[in-house]
């Protein structure tokens, strides 16, 4: 089989097909014919080597949607010919973590694609307790950009700043994928939705997916104008993954009681706090990642009613792989890039 990989760390000239013998699932693994897997921020990190083990050399890919041709012991037949997508995170159900219910909290958390080999391949051999059929009216590719970017969206949303129908959002970077999740669910869950992207087209197209004020960036002073719109109170709620560059911005443009909930850092990870703000407005700053097994589940139940559609920037054949982390890269991207091998 055709598998993207890199045998070493760096930019994305590190990229290259190999040709590898089809992998067989073990007990308890199951075999997906990949039909389309979506790109993250997270692969970039993973091929520049930061900051995780891997060994290498590495195939990428932590969304997998596709059809099950195998299976190993100890699964059911009936799996195979199903569509499914796949839940990549990896917990040990064992520690401290697990046994809070909280299962980003595992010691031993591990993502499929990250810490293993993932899906940009025509294969991936995953555990059968990670497939998940995928929703009727949804496509392949649609599939395959719902594990990482919904999943960590609905989990800061929903699961940790626990947004309600009335509340008003402010959300940052808002030509990701991730952010552009938040976006769509926080105005499905019934919040007004404000937020912050780059040129006019792309403040066309956030507008279209349901926010009700959107800032330039490149134009305006959005911290600012977020505080004037709301009648000089603030948002009650921030979704962060930009980092350092709009840091101050968001918890300035917080209402007293505001929560902020951060999942990245695409600017820098060093970011500084006036703390007289934090206590004066009784902030709330939340940190959270990928999505606990309950959250994922209901996440891909919205997603499969089909009141929220994922935005695809664009599919590109496995091939053009170095092509396709440049583009993200390059921030040129709105929504998510889906390889197809
Ligand atoms: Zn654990």
């Amino acid at each position: 089989m055709r598998a993207a990989r890199f045998h070493e760390h760096g930019g994305p000239e590190v990229l290259r097909l190999d040709e590898l013998p089809q992998p067989d699932p073990g007990p308890g693994e199951a075999r997906v014919a990949v039909r389309a897997a979506g790109l993250n921020h997270l692969d970039l990190w993973v091929r520049r080597g930061l900051p995780i083990d891997t060994t290498l050399p590495h195939t990428g890919g932590s969304d997998i949607a596709g059809v099950v041709d195998a299976v190993g012991a100890e699964v059911s037949d009936e799996w195979v010919g199903e569509r499914v997508v796949v839940n990549p995170s990896l917990w040990c159900g064992r520690c401290a973590g697990c046994g809070r219910g909280e299962h980003p909290l595992c010691r031993k958390y591990r993502i499929i694609g990250e810490h293993t080999d993932g899906g940009f391949a025509e294969y991936a051999v995953v555990p059968a307790e990670k497939l998940y059929r995928i929703p009727e009216p949804l496509s392949f590719e649609e599939a395959s950009v719902l594990p990482v970017s919904y999943g960590t969206a609905w989990r800061a949303l929903i699961g940790r700043a626990a947004v309600r129908a009335g509340e008003s959002v402010l959300v940052l970077g808002a030509s990701g994928g991730t952010a552009i999740a938040a976006l769509q669910l926080a105005a499905h869950a019934g919040a007004e939705v404000f937020a912050v992207t780059s040129g006019p087209e792309n403040v066309r197209r956030v507008r279209e997916l349901g926010a009700r004020r959107v800032y330039d960036r490149l134009e305006e002073d959005w911290s600012r104008g977020v505080y004037e719109d709301t009648a000089r109170e603030g948002v009650d709620v921030v979704v962060e993954n930009v980092g350092e560059a709009t840091w101050e911005g968001s918890l300035r443009a917080l209402a007293r009681g505001g929560r902020l909930v951060t999942y990245g850092a695409t600017t820098g990870h060093r970011a500084g706090l006036d703390l007289r703000l934090l206590f004066w407005k009784q902030l709330r700053i939340i940190g959270s990642t990928m999505a606990a097994r309950r959250e994922f589940e209901e996440m891909l139940r919205v997603m499969g009613s089909g009141a929220v559609r994922p935005v695809i920037d664009r599919v590109l054949p496995l091939e053009e792989v170095a092509a396709a982390h440049e583009r993200l890269e390059s921030g040129a991207a709105f929504g998510s890039i889906v390889l197809t091998p």
